[in-house]
């Protein structure tokens, strides 16, 4: 899997990577990651071919007032979706504002 990139602080989502497995949700020994997906066709599929879907991410959340930062999550995902990130997830006024979605996980709300 891929490796840290200098250090533990927080956990990076890379969106276009994540196929919605739930891999990393059913490992994650404190359950605080939150996974919500639905599936479409594949679009510009050859003519004459069979009909596929793809997995589409609408919610990932990580609650971090209930994360361990074990790292199981980042190890187990088979797709390099998840990677650590230096910077520490900054304080918060309440444990539900500790709950990040796909903008603060991707780096972009932070
Ligand atoms: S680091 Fe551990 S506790 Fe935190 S989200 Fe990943 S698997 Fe769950
Ligand atoms: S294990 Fe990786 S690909 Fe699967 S849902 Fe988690 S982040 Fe996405």
């Amino acid at each position: 899997m891929m490796a840290g990139d200098g250090g533990h602080g927080s956990i990076r989502l890379v969106e276009e990577r994540c196929t919605s497995c739930m891999l990393c949700a059913r490992e994650c020994p404190s359950w605080c990651i939150t996974i919500d997906s639905h599936t479409e066709p594949v679009p510009d599929l050859p003519p004459g071919t069979r009909e596929r879907t793809q997995n589409v991410l609408d919610r990932f959340e990580i609650d971090w007032s209930l994360c361990m930062y074990c790292g199981i999550c980042v190890e187990e995902c088979p797709f390099d979706a998840l990677a650590w990130e230096p910077a520490h997830t900054a304080a918060a006024p309440s444990a539900l504002t500790l709950r990040h979605g796909i903008g603060e996980l991707k780096g972009t709300n932070r």
